[in-house]
């Protein structure tokens, strides 16, 4: 993958880690285009951090869209390519979790991205035309999937699963570590938090969500074994006659969302659920990621407007603490 580095900032920052003697075992390493860090407590943690590592290089290597051979890249040159199990249940919950959104989560829409420039980094506001076009290629019905194989039509249409992997990824290193006996860890990919069960004192994890454009943050989120994941506009954008052009786009439109949501975060034990929703509802704006949330078990958000108003959803009123002001959505 592209060693290019779109966010210097981590979005969200981990604080106050443990003060016990548990030996800890870190590394931080660049890979699915940012840089990562994987930490882990107890005694298999050096082998275990490892193990996280060559995941994702792997993952990488199957799903990087800069990587010329990768799975994505074959794909989206029009080979019909052989689902590993990876790709194959990360494509799955792609489709499913389009379908759930109603399309406001878009595996396909690479098209649509690199006429904006956010590709190969050469940024340009396209034509009314040249949206229309590249718009008509992502209809997620040109994602087939068939007898353990992926293939995309009509020709020109492309996957990106940048909105989904990073999520899939954090759980299956999550999951795999466990396995190897890891019972306290926490691993940052940008702005992806996955926590491994609770801090070696017995306290939960303390998340901050970092403030949009700022160097502070929003709040605090206390956690234990969940993902707390945010999208923003401000994580990759441009500018240009004074207006920013960021990377989530609506598929109704081909243009960078603008819904009136600055960011959304996404607190849940499904990574891969919680990456594409954070996605999904940044499209959709906050009327309808309420409505969402109401009709959807399994996750909770952190809303922030872009006129600084601030929501949070009642599953986790009582682990969120922060500065602002802020409403609690309830169920009804
Ligand atoms: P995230 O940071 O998880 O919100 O993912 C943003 C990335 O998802 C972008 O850089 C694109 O690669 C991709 N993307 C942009 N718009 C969409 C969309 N509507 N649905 C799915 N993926 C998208
Ligand atoms: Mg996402």
């Amino acid at each position: 993958m592209k060693k290019v580095v779109i966010c210097l900032m981590t979005v969200l920052m981990c604080l106050g880690l443990c003060a016990c003697g548990d030996s800890k075992a870190e590394r931080s390493f660049f890979a699915m285009d940012t840089y990562i860090t994987v930490t882990a407590y107890g005694k298999n943690g050096e082998k275990a951090v490892q193990a996280a590592q060559e995941l994702m290089e792997g993952y990488d290597a199957l799903w990087s869209i800069g990587e010329e051979n990768s799975a994505v890249s074959r794909l989206n040159r029009g080979e019909r390519i052989s689902l590993d199990r990876d790709t194959s249940a990360l494509l799955d919950r792609s489709l499913e979790i389009s379908h759930m959104t109603q399309g406001a989560f878009d595996p396909l829409m690479l098209p649509v991205m690199e006429l904006w420039g956010f590709t190969d980094k050469h940024y340009a506001v396209p034509s009314e035309d040249d949206i229309k076009k590249a718009l008509s290629l992502t209809d997620v019905q040109g994602l087939h999937l068939e007898n353990g194989t992926a293939y995309l039509t009509p020709e020109g249409c492309k996957a990106d699963l940048g909105g989904i992997a990073k999520g899939y990824a954090s759980g299956a290193a999550a999951d795999m570590m466990r396995k190897m006996g890891v019972s306290s860890g926490i691993l940052s990919l940008g702005g992806n938090i996955r926590t491994i069960g609770e801090k070696p004192d017995g306290s939960p994890w303390r998340v901050a969500v970092r403030m949009p454009f700022d160097e502070g943050f929003i709040g605090i989120v206390e956690v234990r074994d969940k993902a707390v994941i945010t999208s923003g506009g401000y994580e990759r954008y441009f500018e240009e006659n004074g207006k920013l052009y960021h990377h989530i786009i609506d598929p109704k439109t081909g243009c960078p969302a603008d819904s009136g949501l600055m960011s959304v975060t996404v607190v849940s034990g499904d990574d891969t659920l919680a990456d594409a929703l954070s996605t999904a509802l940044f499209v959709m704006g906050k009327e309808q990621a309420e409505e969402f949330w109401r009709e959807h078990e399994g996750f909770d958000l952190i809303l922030l407007c872009d006129d600084g108003s601030l929501y949070i959803t009642e599953g986790i009123k009582d682990d969120f603490t922060s500065d602002m002001e802020y409403e609690v959505i309830s169920n009804r």
